[in-house]
């Protein structure tokens, strides 16, 4: 075990475990903060991240991150393309309309540019590039099998038997997060049961994928009643099918499958041109508590807490649990006192826990209103769709529904 020396006067550095986005963020908000940091990630540098995953980035996460590193999440941005909302449809007929000041967000924001569309591996090579230029060290194939906190740091243990000491560990290393297991804590939730199929495909070569507008259709009757949407990003289109109960998840899954329903709402073109095709059930838990009784290790991002895409919440969430978790840990290793740190560490794992419970209300709710298992949601469902074309607040509840526009809770600026 480290000694328990004053923080102050070791030399460990702090420990980031994974070098996800979540962990590549935390790393560089640490080490903007002077604080000497050590990425460990299980992969390999040379390893390819399949699959776009995380497109979505909120205006408020490039921001933390522009808080970060001046200009980065401007030159995210400049990345990614513009998304102002999205049409929606209901039944194949058209309730909302994304362009001009109707667009759902552009409206209630002001912003045509509330969102960036990006694949995520775009937004880690972004992290990933600062992070080496700000002087982080990164150990790859390195995964830390067990953990140990103490008052006085860390012990991490590689899958190799190596210990490495740290001061205080940012635990981002995703959904099977060893880490989290170390400090005991376990995730609270549930799975929803309705699988979900998501495509990627590549962008048109005349120049029109990165302009087509994202749709949302629910109970579209080309597929046969399901919903299913389409969102342009930087390189390529995701398109998301949202299974039935009594579906063949595994044929629509096929690549013959999603020609076959890809081809009746977008372009053939694109089912000839698939990249990327995933099943997946979402979870949506969180983890009972973000940090050790000793305080001296904050979990973020998916480590924490698994969310359903829907309302965008899984990366966005991460960026700020991972800049909040460094603050706390830059202002725990400066404190006059063990007491004023122990402090800093756990309020900002209750507050961030705070938001995780929030973010899976939220996107629990934005699968609620996509799937109305319900007869109340399916009645509210049906009658917004009905007054959409008279009452726009109607129509852009119903338009939200899979995104769940944020607003500000608990007291904060902070929107997830
Ligand atoms: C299909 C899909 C679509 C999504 N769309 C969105 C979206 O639109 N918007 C949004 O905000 N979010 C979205 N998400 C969620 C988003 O992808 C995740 O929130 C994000 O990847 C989480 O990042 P992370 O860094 O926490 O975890 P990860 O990306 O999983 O990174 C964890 C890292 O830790 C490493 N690791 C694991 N175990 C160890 C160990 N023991 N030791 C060392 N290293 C270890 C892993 O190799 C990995 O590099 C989506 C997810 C999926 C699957």
């Amino acid at each position: 075990m480290t000694p328990s020396a004053p923080q102050a006067i070791s030399d460990d550095p702090a420990a980031v475990v994974g070098a996800g986005p979540v962990g590549l963020i935390a790393a560089l908000a640490l080490a903007r903060r002077g604080v000497r940091t050590l990425v460990l990630e299980a992969e390999a540098q040379q390893r390819i991240r399949p699959g776009s995953r995380a497109i979505v980035l909120a205006l408020p996460t490039t921001h933390r991150i522009d808080t970060v590193l001046p200009g980065l999440g401007g030159r995210i941005r400049a990345a990614g393309i513009g998304v102002s909302g999205y049409d929606a449809f209901y039944e194949g007929r058209r309730i909302f309309l994304h362009r001009s000041e109707h667009g759902v967000l552009g409206r209630i924001a002001r912003t045509d540019r509330l969102l960036t569309s990006l694949p995520q591996r775009v937004t880690e090579g972004f992290l990933y590039e600062a992070c080496v230029r700000e002087g982080v060290e990164f150990r790859w194939e390195s995964p830390v099998s067990t953990m140990e906190t103490g008052d006085g740091g860390v012990d991490l243990t590689l899958a190799s038997g190596e210990t490495i000491s740290a001061t205080y560990v940012i635990g981002a290393d995703g959904a099977r997060s060893a880490v989290r297991r170390a400090i005991g804590a376990t995730m609270t939730g549930h799975t929803d049961d309705t699988p979900f199929i998501i495509v990627d495909v590549e962008a048109h070569p005349d120049g029109s994928t990165p302009l087509m507008p994202g749709h949302f259709y629910y109970r579209e009757p080309r597929v046969d009643g399901r919903n299913v949407m389409h969102m342009p990003f930087q390189g390529g289109m995701r398109v998301d099918l949202q299974c039935t109960a009594d579906d063949d998840a595994d044929y629509l899954a096929s690549p013959d499958g999603v020609r076959d329903w890809t081809s009746r709402i977008i372009d053939p073109w694109y089912g000839e041109h698939i990249t990327w095709i995933s099943t997946y059930r979402f979870h949506q838990v969180v983890a009972d508590t973000y940090t050790d009784p000793h305080r001296r290790v904050l979990l973020a991002g998916e480590a924490a807490h698994l969310f359903a895409p829907w309302g965008g919440r899984g990366l966005n969430s991460g960026v700020l649990d991972a800049t909040d978790a460094a603050r706390a840990i830059a202002a725990a290793l400066s404190a006059p006192s063990r007491a004023t740190a122990h402090r800093a560490i756990g309020r900002c794992a209750a507050y961030r826990r705070a938001w995780g419970l929030r973010n899976r209300d939220v996107s629990s709710r934005a699968l609620r209103i996509m799937r109305a298992p319900d007869r109340s949601t399916r009645l509210r469902r049906d009658l917004a769709a009905r007054l959409a074309p008279a009452c726009w607040p109607a129509a852009a509840w119903l338009a939200n529904g899979p995104l769940q526009l944020p607003g500000p809770r608990l007291g904060s600026t902070d929107l997830y």
